[in-house]
């Protein structure tokens, strides 16, 4: 049997396998953005394909600084980050529709 390797959603806790999560990297020059290949270096938090734990990760209305993100990076988003974050969310489907774990 071949090992899946999970990982915890941040905003839900939930955890799925690795390539059923998109992961949120701060890389070594302390940018943050989306890792679409999971491979980037740098500290990675993880989340669902669901935009509402995108939008309990990164938050909406709080400040940044305060968002779960940023406590899981231990970074904050610059304001362009922030943005191009909220943009991601905003194609995800409103929730996972992968609950399964099995892709195919
Ligand atoms: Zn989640």
């Amino acid at each position: 049997m071949k090992h899946v390797v999970q990982r915890t959603c941040i905003a839900c806790r939930r955890a799925r396998p690795k390539k059923a999560m998109i992961r949120v990297v701060r890389a070594p020059d302390g940018s943050i953005r989306v890792d679409e290949t999971g491979k980037a270096n740098g500290r990675g938090a993880y989340l669902c394909r669901s935009r509402q734990c995108w939008h309990q990760a990164i938050g909406g209305t709080q400040p940044a600084q305060k968002c779960r993100l940023a406590s899981a990076l231990k970074a904050v988003p610059t304001e362009s980050e922030w943005i191009a974050l909220q943009e991601y969310a905003r194609q995800l489907p409103e929730v996972d529709n992968t609950r399964s774990g099995i892709l195919s």
